[in-house]
């Protein structure tokens, strides 16, 4: 989890962890936003798949 680490060029889109322009192309880079990678939902999956696993596992301590 370094997200937050890296800048994202403006001009040609690659990922870099300098802070003031993109080694690639010298263009101006930003924080790249996290609502495109949706982290949040990637955590509910994990969450659910959790929930799951916890519901199965009380099925089967409740029945053994
Ligand atoms: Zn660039």
């Amino acid at each position: 989890m370094m997200g937050w680490l890296l800048r994202k060029c403006e001009k040609c889109n690659q990922y870099t962890l300098s802070v003031s322009v993109c080694p690639y192309c010298k263009s101006k880079v930003h924080i790249p936003h996290p609502a495109k990678f949706s982290p949040d939902d990637k955590y509910a999956r994990y969450r659910i798949a959790l929930k799951e696993g916890s519901i199965h596992e009380n099925h089967d301590k409740r029945r053994t």
